[in-house]
């Protein structure tokens, strides 16, 4: 359409959004902030400045586009820990033209294999310490040529494979040596691809989400709002979160536009070291997923320790129990709520409650739900058949969303068409969440459950996420997952598994009446299956894996009383 004659133009200039310039700005504007990486080891962690990552970003785009010729936007995969040379492939890949492709490194090697290949990648960068993992795949992947090895770790096995697959395998510091340390970015078009990641497939076969250098841009911008996380260069970020899991939540980018530091946990995931590393590097900032955060939480009961650098803490990927936000408040840590998908890049909403509730017995309240959407992120509520609901904070329906950082599509080869599928996105371009749940007036979002998870009983539905937060009130119980499992009569009814705590006293009547009695749990919703499992299966990012449990029910694998 060219400008009617009384159109008014815009005088902006036309800069587009890339990654490089977020790059360029941390790498000099906030050159001394710092990337810690924990090794485990009495010399104590490595410490990396912005501005030293910046140039070895630029030998590596040097490394990867003159030694290994990788041009245009092919794949190169990342199969690695937390640490700062990720953060340096996170920033080279995307801003020298080519697509970072995070892989997740806990997901079993026939998936693995199955989205290397999907995803066509060129090259993978990995740990030494993961080639155990990824040699045995070589054979399978059928478009790897390249395999860069980054830090120590047994090569021996990869030699063999890589040399029988056609393979070449090359050392990270020795591709960087020499490399010039500075480089020119190409100035892209700010809609083509910058990273892909694959969803890890909790309810279905995993699938392909591909952010372009906007989507990021304007994420990491989101991620930096004093209502999202609103960290700044006083801060440290302790990045629990993988780097593989949906961007590490937006962190590494948005840190680089404001300066936080950054604190690598590598592989060092356990409880106690995570707990060492906080009283010995104090971060202000952490952000991990809920089981991550109640390992924590034992260990630090158990073995108490300074922490009280730690203040502000992101809760996300599921839903945080009640017990757990005020088990931290006790410790003087804020829990701050969040709600996001591989598909929503991930920040979706996050708990900060208005400000006419801080200080009133609504503030709790607000801060258990999944939080606000912020300027960017819209949404709406779909009832059973396809109505819009209300945000009344009652009727409940699947979220769906839309926004400059949401996907409408999923990756479907480079050549191919992206996929629409009608259960995924509505006809008028929406992502449907596959969550269930209610906004209130104010634009809070509570889930109830996913919409796989639900309980459907006698045309009701039971949310499992409720049962699982009532249970793990009870002190005997240290965790507790509710499925769905088939039901003559009514369909299908929640079976409750418990993982009980050393010592626990506690028997299933008691805690089915706990449920009545302290959990609100209307009778009709209580479960009459119960088993007690040593850990909850959990999935490849930390979540419970309720596909697990209902077909260990499904085969007879679970000691089941009926009450
Ligand atoms: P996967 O779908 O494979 O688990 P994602 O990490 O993309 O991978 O998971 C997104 C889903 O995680 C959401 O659709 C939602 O069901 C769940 N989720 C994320 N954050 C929360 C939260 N704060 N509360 C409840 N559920 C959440």
């Amino acid at each position: 359409m060219s400008p009617r004659e009384d159109t008014v133009l815009s005088t902006m200039q036309d800069v587009p959004l890339l990654v490089s310039r977020i790059l360029t700005h941390g790498s000099t504007i906030h050159g001394s902030s710092q990337v810690t990486t924990w090794t485990g080891e009495e010399r104590g962690p490595r410490r990396r400045s912005f501005a030293e990552i910046g140039a070895r970003a630029a030998q590596l785009a040097h490394a990867l586009r003159e030694d290994l010729s990788v041009t245009g936007d092919e794949r190169v995969a990342t199969l690695m820990w937390n640490h700062s040379e990720h953060i340096e492939a996170y920033f080279a890949i995307p801003s020298m033209g080519a697509v970072l492709h995070t892989l997740n490194l806990r997901l079993p090697a026939a998936q693995l294999t199955w989205i290397v290949n999907h995803a066509a990648d060129r090259v993978v960068i990995a740990d030494g310490s993961l080639l155990p993992l990824l040699a045995p795949l070589l054979p399978h992947l059928k478009t790897v040529e390249h395999v860069v090895v980054n830090g120590p770790g047994d090569r021996s096995a990869l030699t063999g494979a890589a040399d029988a697959a056609g393979v070449r395998v090359h050392d990270y510091e020795e591709l960087l040596a020499g490399k010039p340390t500075a480089y020119d970015w190409p100035d892209l078009d700010e809609r083509t691809a910058a990273a892909m990641c694959y969803t890890s497939g909790t309810t279905g076969d995993p699938k392909g989400v591909v952010y372009s250098h906007r989507s990021i841009y304007l994420h990491s911008m989101q991620v930096n709002l004093a209502q999202s996380m609103g960290l700044t260069d006083r801060d440290t970020s302790l990045v629990v979160v993988p780097q593989f899991h949906v961007n590490a939540w937006g962190l590494p980018h948005a840190t680089f536009m404001t300066g936080v530091n950054m604190l690598m946990p590598d592989r060092f995931l356990q409880p106690a070291p995570l707990a060492e590393m906080i009283e010995r590097e104090r971060p202000t900032h952490a952000a991990a997923v809920p089981t991550i955060w109640q390992g924590l939480l034992a260990e630090l009961t158990a073995h108490p320790r300074d922490v009280a650098s730690l203040t502000q803490v992101t809760i996300g990927g599921s839903a945080c129990p009640p017990s757990l936000m005020e088990a931290f408040d006790r410790l003087g840590m804020r829990v701050f709520h969040a709600w996001g998908m591989t598909e929503t890049s991930p920040l979706g909403t996050i708990a900060r409650p208005p400000a006419h509730t801080i200080g009133t017995d609504q503030e709790f309240a607000y801060r258990l739900t999944q939080g606000r959407f912020p300027a960017g992120v819209e949404a709406r509520l779909t009832g059973p058949g396809g109505e819009r609901l209300p945000w009344d904070g009652e009727s409940a329906g699947e979220l769906e969303v839309r926004g400059a950082w949401i996907t409408g599509a999923y990756y479907n080869g480079p050549d191919a068409e992206p996929l629409r599928p009608a259960d995924k996105f509505s006809e008028d371009g929406w992502l449907k969440t596959g969550d269930v749940g209610t906004i209130s007036a104010d634009g809070f979002l509570t889930l109830t459950d996913r919409a796989k998870d639900v309980i459907k009983s006698g045309g009701e539905w039971i949310s499992s996420v409720e049962l699982e937060n009532a249970l793990m009130a009870h002190p005997d119980v240290a965790e507790a997952a509710v499925v769905a499992v088939p039901d003559d009569k009514w369909g299908e009814r929640p079976l409750a598994t418990v993982v009980l705590r050393e010592g626990a006293t506690t028997d299933f009547t008691a805690l089915r009446a706990f449920l009545a009695e302290e959990g609100g749990i209307a009778k009709w919703q209580l479960p009459e299956r119960w088993t007690v499992v040593e850990t909850v299966p959990k999935t490849s990012v930390g979540k419970f894996d309720k596909k697990v449990l209902r077909r260990q029910y499904a085969e007879g694998g679970l000691d089941v009383e009926q009450l």
